[in-house]
């Protein structure tokens, strides 16, 4: 390892970069912008969305990674070649880069992603689980004989994993995240409203007002968008509460994935999670209440990670720092 080495998390909602030696090197959104006549890739992150905004409708940008897993074999590879580009890999200099990838992804899929880091200019690939990698960032001690729980909520998904002993003993991942969250915003002021709102704007109403749980002050908060019947600009306001009934289907599916897992978790490994509490790491982790609504439901005490949008990067980074003696929990 040097220090051209990376460490990427490659998250549906942003992709962050660790330099060997100089911590977090990137962090940009995980989207590209498409000429859709051409089928060519042209940019990717916040240049992706100048370029659609300056277009003439041809040019869109495009999430590669929606989901949590790898839906575009294609788009991932350029995005990823651009990245390695931008942290100085050249052809001579290729780097090592240990990547972070969703649990769930399939054999197949790891194999493309693989296959995506070698075409964009690594020498070597390592892949490493993300709910490992969070739960370095959190700093659980993952590789003690004691229980940790760590649960990650990002753009397009959730992954709740228990890890001892340097492995991850149960897992869960749902294709439930802060987009879905959004979405469902946006489906409620169209169905209530009459009211199309964008997807930037449901997500600003979400971190300014949006909770998993009631909260002391249920603020109001002023919205605008095109309404539907003529077309025009309209704006509205509308209240915590109503915000927090509209996104409860998503919450519920997220407070599952926790339960389920804790339900699949061997009785010992229980007893310490109950001792040590649930960590929530990722975007997700930042909405107002969803820490007090896991608590409440499971009767276990959870804690926000620090820094939780970078927890994945820091673990992956920590763990690129000292390959090592880490080594061993990548795999
Ligand atoms: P990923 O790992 O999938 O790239 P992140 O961990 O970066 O995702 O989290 C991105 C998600 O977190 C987005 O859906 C975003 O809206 C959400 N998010 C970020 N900050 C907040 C906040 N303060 N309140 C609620 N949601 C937030
Ligand atoms: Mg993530």
């Amino acid at each position: 390892m040097t220090t051209r080495d990376l460490a990427i998390d490659l998250g549906t909602a942003s992709i962050r970069v660790w330099g060997r030696g100089r911590g977090v090197i990137l962090n940009q959104p995980s989207v590209t912008a498409v000429n859709v006549r051409s089928g060519a890739v042209l940019a990717m992150g916040h240049d992706a969305y100048t370029l659609a905004d300056r277009s003439s409708g041809h040019i869109v940008v495009e999430r590669p990674l929606r989901g949590g897993a790898v839906i575009d074999f294609g788009t991932t590879a350029r995005m990823l070649e651009m990245v390695l580009k931008r942290c100085g890999a050249t052809r001579r200099q290729r780097p090592k880069v240990l990547l972070c990838v969703p649990s769930t992804i399939t054999h197949v899929e790891r194999r493309a992603v693989e296959e995506a880091a070698h075409r964009a200019g690594a020498a070597h690939a390592y892949l490493m689980e993300q709910p490992m990698a969070a739960a370095i960032g959190a700093g659980l001690p993952v590789q003690e004989p004691v229980g940790s729980m760590i649960v990650d909520i990002g753009g397009g998904a959730t992954e709740v994993a228990v890890l001892s002993l340097g492995g991850i003993v149960t897992s869960k991942a749902v294709k439930v995240g802060g987009f879905d969250i959004d979405t469902a915003i946006r489906d409620h002021v169209r169905d209530e409203y009459g009211l199309a709102i964008g997807e930037r704007t449901a997500e600003e109403l979400k971190m300014a007002i949006g909770a998993a749980y009631p909260q002391q002050e249920e603020p109001k908060a002023e919205i605008r968008g095109r309404e539907l019947a003529s077309g025009l600009p309209k704006s509205i306001v509308i209240a915590a509460e109503e915000v927090r009934e509209a996104i409860d289907e998503q919450v519920t599916a997220i407070l599952r994935a926790v339960l389920d897992t804790l339900a699949d978790c061997p009785p010992e490994l229980v007893q310490d999670v109950l001792a040590n509490g649930i960590a929530l790491v990722g975007g997700g982790a930042l909405l107002q209440g969803l820490d007090a609504r896991i608590a409440h439901e499971s009767q276990v005490k959870v804690v926000i990670g620090p820094a939780p949008l970078d927890a994945v990067i820091s673990g992956a980074g920590h763990t690129l720092e000292a390959f090592e003696n880490l080594k061993h929990l990548i795999g």
